[in-house]
């Protein structure tokens, strides 16, 4: 069975998260742009983080036959300083042809400010040109509701956006609904400590369905473990779901999404109406 990582940030990580990620048939892992565990002082400071994933965590992930792929983006938790996230927004297009860069993310929210929201609409404007998809943040703490419905809301009455290629991320029991119901992808991040669980997950899935659904662990600053993605593949068996279903889940949906972008190099085991019809 083969697993994809969809949001890691391995630039967070050492390199035994990789060993074990590679042990656990994790083929392919998605790091988007975010914050970095301190608000950065300077534009050049983003500018040498998006050279790091677009450079060094390939390499580094390639020792462990895993396929390291990158998004780029000013995140919304240091969206709120303008003139700072508007100088990182100038050079952002140098990074975009990158080899291991599928798209813009992971954009969004974090207080739901004017400030992220000017920000967060620029990026949009950016991916809609482009034709590239979007892995969109929703806030983690009490404004997850309203900063998710904010985001869906102006998506929508865009006109331009195709909601095949937006992914909410960080998705929970009370906005994928409403993300789903809207046409767009959801992604639910698993934190050992807080939020989402392997159980609350598997959860989800058994009640809105698994077209157009990703699960992610949370590797990052805080507490948080990248095998927490494979507790919940354990927990789908543990239910009973047989090995097909499961990897239909955890490698062919993130193959469809991840695959909007041409660099996304996993292929499916089959089509998407075959999975899910
Ligand atoms: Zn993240």
């Amino acid at each position: 069975m083969r697993i994809i990582e969809p949001h890691i940030h391995m630039i967070a990580r050492t390199t035994a998260d990789y060993e074990r990620m590679a042990r656990m048939h994790t083929v392919a892992c998605c790091e988007p742009s975010f914050w970095a565990g301190y608000d950065r002082t300077s534009a050049l400071a983003f500018h040498d983080y998006f050279t790091h994933i677009t450079t060094f965590e390939p390499q580094r992930a390639a020792q462990y036959l895993i396929e390291h792929y990158a998004w780029i983006c000013m995140n919304p938790k240091e969206a709120d300083n303008l003139s700072l996230a508007k100088e990182v927004v100038a050079f952002i297009p140098e990074f975009l042809d990158k080899p291991n860069v599928l798209g813009i993310g992971e954009i969004g929210l974090n207080k739901n400010t004017d400030n992220e929201m000017e920000i967060f609409t620029m990026q949009v404007e950016m991916a809609v040109e482009r034709d590239l998809p979007m892995w969109i943040h929703a806030p983690h703490l009490d404004d997850k509701l309203k900063g998710t419905r904010k985001m869906i809301d102006y998506l929508r009455g865009h006109g331009g956006v195709d909601p095949e290629k937006v992914c909410f991320d960080h998705a929970e029991e009370h906005t994928v609904g409403m993300i789903k119901d809207a046409g767009f992808w959801s992604s639910m991040t698993i934190y050992p400590i807080t939020k989402n669980s392997p159980k609350r997950v598997v959860d989800i899935l058994e009640v809105y369905g698994a077209d157009r659904m990703m699960v992610d662990a949370s590797g990052d600053w805080g507490p948080s473990d990248p095998g927490t993605l494979h507790d919940a593949v354990f927990e789908m068996r543990r239910r009973g779901y047989d090995d097909d279903t499961v990897e239909t889940v955890f490698y062919d949906n993130p193959c469809y999404f991840l695959g909007q972008s041409p660099k996304f190099r996993p292929r499916p085991r089959k089509s998407r109406e075959q999975a899910w019809n």
